[in-house]
């Protein structure tokens, strides 16, 4: 372990590309992206070389993402590939789900530990609304096939919108369901999420203690994450809530980034970038390993996300990875 890893930095968040077949409207500019070209991208190759060295530091844990993970050609190979370091205890997925069931045997052999589809809304019409597609079946169907495969499953929701009563009723009910964590993630105001309308986790805690009044706060963490969870009797699920704008967790913050073209990010908030394409291109293990020391150590007290003026990340989320 290294320093600010005693800070417990053992969470890697990689994005694998800055594609994606969904268009969210809080996450992906009005125009669209401009895709980084085939050669700015990391190979699975780089990748892994990465990992192990962040691995011989002391990280443990990765989660992909994107863009949208599952549109990158051979994914279930980097995960194997990933799942094979020594140190590395999980590899994560963070996806939109409309791929999923095609995935799901390839992604179970690849030794996957978890899955984390992101849903907002069981309103087919509003899921269309939302993201540019109606793929809302498909969604539940990678849902199902997760669920039925036996991988560990969370659903992930942004609530956004004008009304969004029926839309945390009905996602609650997934928890009630099935063993699947629902956690409900304040909308950041980072790129397009900036010009949205979100809402608080307190308030919609409040919310669903009105409706579950013997809802009960857990002790117990599930994730990689700074999730709080609480538990509804009968219901089969815990729900979540990742307060990231009004329950600032920084000084717990346990996780570094990496876009699809190489650039660590040591905190959400900020723009600043470490450049590990060139250093993983040109350099040696040491090298790798003295720039994640670098990214760890620049990771700032706290994030600025009530301070608009303060932000300065200027990427949209699709291309931060979230
Ligand atoms: N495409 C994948 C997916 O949708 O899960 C992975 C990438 S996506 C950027 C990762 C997560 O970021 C999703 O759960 C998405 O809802 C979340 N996200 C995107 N924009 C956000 C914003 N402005 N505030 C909070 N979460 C956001
Ligand atoms: Fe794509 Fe995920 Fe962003 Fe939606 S949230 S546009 S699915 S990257």
């Amino acid at each position: 372990m290294i320093d600010n890893f005693q800070r417990e930095i053992d969470y890697f968040r990689i994005s694998v590309t800055d594609r994606c077949n969904l268009r969210c409207s809080y996450c992906m500019p009005e125009k669209g992206v401009r895709w980084l070209p085939a050669s700015e991208i990391l190979t699975f190759e780089e990748i892994w070389q990465v990992c192990r060295e962040a691995a011989a530091l002391g990280m443990k844990k990765i989660k992909l993402t994107g863009g949208e993970p599952l549109v990158r050609k051979d994914i279930p190979k980097l995960i194997a590939m990933l799942r094979e370091i020594p140190g590395i205890t999980s590899v994560t997925m963070t996806t939109n789900g409309v791929l999923l069931a095609e995935y799901m045997d390839a992604l179970v052999k690849s030794g996957l530990s978890a899955v984390n589809i992101s849903l907002d809304t069981m309103d087919a019409a509003k899921y269309a609304q939302i993201t540019g597609r109606d793929a809302f079946s498909q969604v539940m169907e990678g849902l199902e096939a997760s669920v039925e495969a036996g991988m560990t499953t969370r659903v992930n929701t942004v609530l956004t919108g004008e009304d969004v009563e029926e839309d945390w009723r009905k996602l609650l009910s997934l928890a009630e369901k099935w063993p699947v964590d629902v956690r409900f993630i304040e909308l950041m105001p980072i790129g397009m999420g900036k010009k949205q309308k979100g809402y608080s986790g307190e308030w919609l805690l409040q919310r669903i203690k009105d409706e579950y009044p013997d809802i009960r706060g857990e002790a117990l963490r599930h994730g990689n994450g700074p999730a709080v969870y609480y538990h509804i009797p009968g219901f089969a699920g815990s729900i979540g809530f990742i307060n990231a704008i009004h329950g600032k967790f920084c000084s717990s913050c346990n996780r570094i980034r990496m876009s699809a073209d190489g650039q660590i990010k040591p905190c959400l908030c900020y723009g600043d970038t470490l450049d590990m394409k060139r250093v993983v291109r040109n350099g040696t293990g040491e090298n790798i390993r003295s720039l994640l020391k670098k990214a760890v150590e620049a990771k700032p007290q706290g994030h600025c996300f009530h301070q608009k003026e303060k932000i300065s990340e200027t990427k949209e989320m699709v291309s931060i990875g979230g």
